[in-house]
């Protein structure tokens, strides 16, 4: 099947009520057999079957089959958030003593993880520019246990050679990791350039309508296993009311990411015509630095752009967000609405000033994650606030 065929039907065969023909919320933390034999059989993995929604639940299995489908994956599970599909992820794979190899440009949660969270269990984090690859190849030739990657990046959207790095992390026995929340399954599978396992915050595009949060992994059926049994002791289960909206979402995931890819260009390329605008971030335009990686790489270059104005005032970025109609003020991206904001109140609020300059995000950024309106009405709106 096709990806848009596949966000329609994959998973569907999963639970219905009294003779639905759809998808039913299995408001239920657990399961009750006719016989005790039976009940012991699937509690012994014996036989298919749910015990208790902590480890699985019908309805957030549609979901996690959604997701499997759409990156080509032998398995998947789901979490209750992005973050707790990166943590859960990371829990399960590191030991204290490991060393990972990563980029200073994930995003701002994960970032977090490598500079507190990881080095307080023992576990050494190296974090290079994406940009400067012989750093990043030459670090992961000295051996790593984990390359953790993320592209198209938030909010600067640089791009890393997914493919190369994986093949450069395999050389050394490493698994390669990567959060393709931004790209989407529609426009990059991460798994086919090498990756062995993908992450994404399902809140974003896959939802696509800012009201549900979760998370999800895809990959081979040994490491999801892996993670997998982590996070059912560990407790962060998707909850079904979210995994249904989820479901729902990616219904309509392929025609979205289709309008926004569109979308995005061309507000892009006004963006980049805009005497007000400095320098524009967005992989599809000729003139980002890795267009040729990520058109090798991506399908379509998704719905996320950023850019600076010129600011000579000190009080640009504020005043410009404050003029726009048609773009919500508020963190988040991949959503039906167009939004728009700075990284020091989104993708980045977790880091401090001297961190954002240190990864190379100008406080004259503004990260706009455009919708699935009509590029014409966000063209007025965007010219209106940027006169
Ligand atoms: C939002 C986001 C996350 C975290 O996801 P949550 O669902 O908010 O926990 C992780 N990675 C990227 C790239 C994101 O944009």
């Amino acid at each position: 099947m096709r990806q848009s065929t596949i966000g329609v039907w994959a998973g569907e065969e999963g639970p219905k009520d009294n003779g639905s023909s759809h998808l039913s919320i299995v408001a239920r933390i657990s399961f009750d057999y006719p016989s005790a034999d039976e009940w012991a059989d699937v509690a012994l993995g014996l036989r298919p079957g749910h015990i208790y929604s902590r480890n699985s639940n019908p309805t957030v299995n549609v979901f996690e089959e959604k997701v499997r489908w759409l990156e080509e994956a032998e398995a998947a599970t789901s979490f209750a958030s992005g973050m707790a599909a990166i943590s859960n992820t990371l829990g399960a794979l590191l030991r204290p003593g490991d060393r990972v190899v990563s980029i200073t440009d994930t995003y701002g949660g994960t970032h977090r993880i490598f500079t507190e969270f990881l080095p307080q269990m023992g576990i050494s984090v190296e974090l290079y520019d994406p940009i400067d690859e012989d750093s990043l190849e030459r670090a992961i030739a000295r051996g790593c246990r984990l390359v953790y990657l993320e592209s198209p990046t938030n909010p600067t959207l640089k791009i890393v050679d997914l493919q190369k790095l994986a093949d450069a992390a395999h050389t050394v026995g490493a698994l390669v990791v990567t959060d393709n929340t931004v790209a989407t399954p529609i426009n990059q599978n991460p798994l086919k350039l090498g990756s062995d396992l993908v992450v994404h915050s399902a809140s974003k595009f896959l939802g696509g309508h800012g009201d549900a949060l979760g998370g999800a992994i895809a990959g081979s059926t040994e490491l999801v296993t892996r993670v997998f049994r982590y996070r059912e002791i560990n407790g962060a289960a998707l909850d079904p009311f979210a995994a249904f909206l989820l479901a729902r979402g990616i219904r309509t995931l392929e025609l979205r990411v289709a309008r926004q890819n569109e979308n995005a260009l061309a507000v892009a390329r006004f963006l980049e015509s805009h005497r007000a605008v400095d320098r524009v971030f967005y992989p599809g335009l000729e003139s980002h630095p890795n267009h040729d990686t990520a058109a090798k790489q991506m399908r379509g270059f998704g719905g996320m752009l950023s850019f600076t104005i010129r600011d000579t005032a000190g009080r640009g970025v504020t005043a410009f967000l404050d003029r726009l109609r048609l773009a919500r003020k508020a963190a988040s991206l991949g959503h039906v609405e167009t939004m728009a904001g700075t990284p020091a109140t989104t993708s980045h609020v977790e880091c401090t000033a001297a961190q954002r300059a240190a990864m190379g995000i100008p406080d004259t950024l503004v990260r706009y994650s455009v919708g699935i309106e009509n590029v014409a009405d966000l063209i007025e709106d965007l010219q209106r606030a940027l006169n």
